[in-house]
């Protein structure tokens, strides 16, 4: 018990080394809990965030089935973006698809 904890005071350069080495060793466990828990609070948030975005994106485009640049095809009843409007007769309008 004394030798084992006399034998690496005893010779400083063997003790610097491990030493260095085991704190190192912590240092990268710090940094490696550091980073899991940066990536987890990351990974929840950049998951969390745009995905309520995208439901209440999505939610509000199916409760607002027309919205300004959007239009309901009379043919297929599919809501498109303005570009894929093909013919718009009063308020009838025919999608690039149907047309
Ligand atoms: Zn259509």
């Amino acid at each position: 018990m004394a030798t084992d904890y006399d034998a690496p005071r005893r010779s400083n350069d063997d003790d610097i080394a491990p030493d260095s080495l085991e704190e190192l060793k912590a240092r990268r466990n710090e940094a490696k809990a550091a980073a899991v828990d940066v990536d987890e609070g990351d990974t929840a948030e950049s998951f969390e965030l745009p995905g309520a975005d995208l439901s209440g994106e999505e939610l509000s485009v199916r409760v607002v089935p027309k919205q300004d640049d959007e239009f309901t095809c009379s043919s297929c009843f599919l809501v498109y973006h303005r570009n894929r409007l093909a013919e718009q007769h009063g308020n009838q309008m025919i999608c690039v698809d149907c047309a």
